[in-house]
């Protein structure tokens, strides 16, 4: 183990805090009973000055339980090299965190940490909950409330974002706050929406480009928590309300709440990446994502703006496909969409 020093340590919750402040509005009982107990755990972790640890330095996956109760990692139920588990929720949370370690691996990554650290997840988190999270050392899925939301450790999108947030912290620690916040959350929503398309194979034409597209329950009026082909339409629905999300810089919301909107305005980078990755067609995970990660791990600033992040795309797709490449021509064009000019 080794100590990344003592900071306030923000807690990766894939369900944004807009979400959660709607159903405790407008949802029933139960509902705002674990949004209220969700709610009070992530205080607990912001208010706290938490030692950040990494991972081990033993390679491998371990997937725990937490057997409904919130102690951490919990329960060994499965280690890399077992046959699958018999538990469905341990099975999936295993098979998406192979498949997300598999997406940064052809990328030259190793693990999380870039050194073959150990990863490490646990499901069955607590009763009902509703949320997926990383917590500065592993990922916790809640099991869902069988009302609202499914299982998180059933999505691939999930699992991928909230590993992203494990590759940001040993790579260019992005600060979890204003632009450069939102930078992480979109980061973490490319690689989980790549993790799904090389799971399934698709071409960026084929794919929804929906994070979070397997949580809802039926009664939902929505296809998943955030979508990066259209912000702003991924769900409209009486408890949840409507997604907030914006495409262009025109609509950049300021607001205090969510460190500065990092939920929300990740809406114009996540729609930059994926207009871009429909300009150079195909795989997006292939040319696009290789492109996006070179980019965010070469990246040298924590308080990176939007306009830092796209500055890096442009001298990352020189370096990588040649000056006056098409490839430079889409990235250039994808900010200018947003609003980001080059
Ligand atoms: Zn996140």
């Amino acid at each position: 183990m080794s100590d990344l020093g003592e900071h306030r340590r923000p807690l990766h919750c894939f369900i944004p805090p807009h979400i959660s402040d709607s159903i405790s509005r407008k949802g029933d009982d139960q509902s705002k009973k674990w949004i209220a107990d969700l709610e009070s755990e992530a205080e607990s972790y912001r208010s706290a000055r938490c030692e950040v640890i990494v991972a081990d330095d033993v390679p491998g996956h371990d997937v725990y339980s937490a057997d409904c109760g919130s102690e951490l990692p919990g329960r060994l139920m499965w280690s890399e090299g077992d046959p699958p588990a018999a538990d469905p929720l341990v099975r999936k949370a295993a098979e998406s965190t192979a498949q997300t370690l598999a997406l940064f691996s052809r990328y030259g990554r190793d693990s999380l940490d870039g050194k073959g650290g150990k990863v490490i997840s646990t499901v069955h988190y607590k009763l009902d909950c509703c949320n997926a999270f990383w917590n500065g050392r592993q990922m916790v899925f809640g099991d869902g409330d069988g009302r609202i939301f499914k299982a998180f450790s059933r999505s691939r999108s999930v699992a991928g974002h909230e590993m992203t947030h494990g590759v940001i912290q040993h790579s260019c620690q992005l600060h979890y706050r204003g632009e450069s916040g939102a930078l992480n959350e979109s980061l973490s929503d490319v690689f989980g929406a790549l993790v799904v398309q090389r799971g399934m194979s698709e071409d960026a034409a084929d794919a929804t480009w929906v994070v979070g597209e397997d949580l809802f329950q039926p009664a939902v009026s929505g296809s998943g928590i955030r979508s990066l082909k259209a912000p702003g339409t991924a769900y409209d629905d009486p408890v949840l309300g409507v997604d907030p999300q914006p495409f262009h810089m025109d609509d950049f919301v300021v607001t205090r709440s969510d460190y500065g909107g990092v939920h929300i305005n990740s809406g114009i980078p996540n729609h930059a990446f994926y207009l871009m990755a429909m300009m150079i067609g195909g795989r997006a995970w292939e040319k696009a994502g290789a492109l996006w990660y070179s980019t965010m791990v070469s990246l040298d600033d924590p308080k990176a703006s939007f306009a830092d992040f796209a500055a890096a795309s442009w001298v990352t797709v020189r370096g990588m496909f040649g000056q006056g490449s098409m490839e430079e021509l889409y990235v250039k064009r994808a900010w200018k969409l947003v609003g980001i000019d080059l």
